[in-house]
């Protein structure tokens, strides 16, 4: 099979698009035969080998995809050659305590996909059989894979985790992120007005399209501040961040009484100082999350294909031009989703 395969760590310059053998199907495993794969920044900080989750090389990135069965494995019953899927970006266990009680997001064992095994930047990727979920029919394949990831780890973190409900007031960072965009959609869908931040007054103008009811621009204004002054002092109810650093400091001081803050990624700056004094003043607290179940990605697709949420695409690659995929991400001047199509 063709697939972007990386044989050390590096810049863009060590994606190579080569001829590499199709993953052999063995008991309980599943080949899909990838239509569309997204490109997310994890994919960035393997290929630099600063994830903390590098494996052995040759390595093929790519943590999602959508795609249709090619071949089951023996054993396999609950998936036929055709179906349409998407593979879960946790490979979890199935067999752990967390994993029987539903909480597969949080097996004791995981490995993830593009990073512990071969990912999606390729013609075929093969998981195991309870790995996969079903696209529904009225969603096209780039259409799923723009969904999947963002719109699973928005919803984890903003209902699941944050609790965010009707009326609440939620801020959600970094609009123009794939989680950021999807982000503001959960948000108001659950009723909630919502606050995004942006470090352009372009992509507040595309994040106001999807729904934001305030912007800031945070390249202009402190975060912090403009939240206090738009919620007339009161703060918001609920903090989407996945940036870190200075981010999560303004986020913070954006709290109202009781607020939760969810942080799914801190690549801006991983070491922060916080005054815990706030935390117990104003009865707020933080939590970290980003890995969804299948049971909320299956819930978000079905969204999705009832175009409740809208998947924000902004460009297809063909696969063999993943690289320049890559280089727009890391030049940050995109909004929405990247999608490369073997
Ligand atoms: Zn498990």
């Amino acid at each position: 099979m063709k697939a972007i395969v990386l044989h050390r760590n590096g810049g863009t310059e060590q994606m190579k698009y080569q001829d590499i053998p199709t993953p052999k199907v063995g008991r309980g495993d599943v080949l899909v035969r990838v239509r569309a794969a997204g490109v997310n920044h994890v994919d960035i900080d393997i290929r630099n080998g600063i994830s903390g989750m590098e494996g052995n090389f040759p390595h093929i990135l790519g943590v999602d995809a959508a795609g249709d069965v090619a071949e089951v494995g023996a054993g396999v019953t609950q998936w036929k050659k055709g179906d349409r899927v998407a593979p879960h970006f946790i490979l979890s266990c199935g067999t752990c305590p967390n994993c029987v009680r539903g909480m597969e997001n949080i097996c004791h064992a995981f490995g993830i996909l593009g990073a512990t095994q071969w990912g999606t930047y390729a013609e075929y990727v093969k998981v195991k059989a309870h790995h996969l979920v079903r696209i529904p029919d009225k969603l096209s394949y780039d259409q799923a894979v723009s969904a999947y990831v963002p719109f699973a780890t928005a919803w984890e973190a903003l209902i699941t985790v944050g609790k965010l409900s009707a009326g609440e007031t939620c801020l959600v960072n970094a609009a123009g992120s794939g989680v950021g965009s999807a982000g503001v959609q959960v948000a108001k869908l659950a009723g909630a007005t919502v606050i995004a931040t942006a470090g352009s007054d372009d992509k507040l103008a595309r994040a106001r399209k999807l729904g934001a009811d305030y912007t800031i621009n945070y390249n202009k204004k402190k975060v912090g501040n403009a939240v206090l002054k738009l919620t007339g002092g009161l703060g918001v109810d609920c903090a989407l961040d996945m940036v870190g650093g200075d981010s999560l400091l303004e986020s913070i001081k954006a709290l109202a009484q009781g607020a939760r803050l969810v942080t799914v990624g801190a690549h801006a700056g991983e070491k922060v100082e916080v005054d815990f004094i706030e935390f117990f003043r104003k009865h707020i607290s933080l939590h970290g999350c980003g890995r969804s179940t299948r049971a909320i990605a299956a819930n978000v697709l079905e969204l999705a294909a009832q175009g409740k949420l809208k998947p924000v695409i902004h460009k297809k690659f063909p696969l063999k031009k993943a690289a320049e995929a890559h280089r727009l991400m890391e030049s940050r001047k995109f909004f929405g989703r990247m999608v490369l199509n073997p």
